[in-house]
């Protein structure tokens, strides 16, 4: 059977991870998180200092953007791949919060978007890809052939990270986690590089009053019917 692409984008937390790794599984292609490159990339800019509050030091980051190179591997335990920097599992670390909040200014930065864009496209090269991002339809695979743009209200996504972190025993705070979303969600909005908006073509998917077996019945259709026309 030919294979095709697939680009899942859309706000943050609204359950698009979940949603394309499942789907990614279930039809046997690879899964590709592209907000874990970039958050992976924010943590190598705090870990060397190259982050300090709001600032970053972009000309430190720009000599050094070629020695970040970010990797996945499967975790056995999980089933579902984990993210490398540099050779170091740091699958749990890109989640803090700390992560969260500065994730939105490395990712708006020229420089850092066409690396990972080309990583990107390198690892789609082949097709059988599942990627989500908030670009994936518009920019890194403009000829996917099934895309998806996935949207929930905050107050629903905020919730849902919340309960997240909380089932991992991380200790959360609803009203900053709220903050956090609607501040990443207007710079990812209105950065100049690649801002997050619904491709032309893409199908559009308001999940906040659908049930995980709901949307994945409707994205397994969905799947269903471009593999067909694709035949
Ligand atoms: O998907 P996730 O919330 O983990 O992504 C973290 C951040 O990475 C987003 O808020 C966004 O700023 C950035 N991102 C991006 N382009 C992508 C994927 C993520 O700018 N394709």
């Amino acid at each position: 059977m030919k294979k095709i692409t697939i680009a899942i984008d859309g706000f943050s937390s609204c359950g698009k991870s979940t949603m394309a790794k499942d789907l990614a599984r279930e039809i046997g292609y690879i899964y590709i998180d592209s907000g874990a490159m970039y958050r992976a990339v924010t943590l190598y800019c705090i870990e060397n200092n190259l982050i300090n509050g709001e600032v970053i030091d972009i000309e430190k980051l720009k000599n050094e953007i070629d020695n970040i190179h970010i990797t996945f591997k499967l975790n056995e335990k999980t089933g579902r791949p984990d993210t490398y920097l540099n050779g170091k599992d740091v699958e749990s670390e890109i989640r803090t919060m700390e992560v969260s909040s500065k994730v939105s200014l490395v990712s708006a930065i020229d420089f850092v978007r066409s690396a990972m864009v080309d990583e990107q496209q390198a690892m789609g090269r082949e097709k059988g890809i599942v990627m989500d991002g908030r670009d994936i339809g518009t920019t890194v695979f403009p000829d996917a052939e099934l895309k998806i743009f996935v949207t929930a209200s905050p107050e629903i996504r905020a919730k849902r990270r919340y309960d997240e972190l909380e089932s991992k025993g991380v200790k959360a705070n609803y009203d900053e986690i709220l903050d956090n979303v609607k501040q990443r969600d207007y710079i990812d909005q209105n950065r100049e590089v690649s801002p997050l908006r619904k491709a032309d073509d893409a199908l559009l998917l308001d999940n906040s009053n659908l049930t995980i077996a709901q949307q994945k019945r409707w994205l397994l259709d969905e799947f269903n019917r471009v593999i067909e026309l694709n035949q």
